[in-house]
């Protein structure tokens, strides 16, 4: 599994050279490098502005995102969001605060799809789909 890259660590106020970008970050010189040759990382003079690597890096991540629609639930199989199988999502635990962790089957990989829910989201499940226990 590919190792997740923090800017956390990344000071905005400072520059930085390839090698110091990838310890601040968590990751290896060549993953800088494809950054800045390839991917449109700036750089000032061979150096990496803090502020250009951190909002690089929220960009990077902000793309990869995908966040589940409402009444979907997210496959790690397929890394998108699906509606659930046959209609119908099991209810696997009831939080105190009214919260849930529903499963369902994905319609495309036949995998177990799991999503924590709010007291809202878990409604909305239960007007869309039928909720089995
Ligand atoms: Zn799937």
């Amino acid at each position: 599994m590919p190792k997740k890259l923090s800017s956390r660590l990344v000071k905005k106020n400072r520059y930085y050279s390839r090698e110091q970008a990838a310890k601040a970050v968590g990751g290896r010189k060549q993953t800088i490098d494809v950054w800045v040759w390839r991917q449109g990382l700036k750089t000032v003079n061979g150096f990496i502005p803090g502020r250009d690597l951190i909002d690089f890096m929220q960009a990077r991540s902000a793309a990869r995102r995908k966040p589940c629609k409402p009444g979907h639930v997210f496959c790690l199989g397929c890394k998108d969001s699906r509606a659930p199988a046959f209609d119908e999502v099991e209810l696997v635990r009831h939080e105190t605060n009214g919260s849930a962790i529903i499963r369902a089957l994905c319609p495309e990989c036949s995998s177990v799809m799991c999503r924590n829910v709010s007291r809202e989201q878990l409604a909305d499940f239960a007007r869309r789909y039928r909720v089995t226990k």
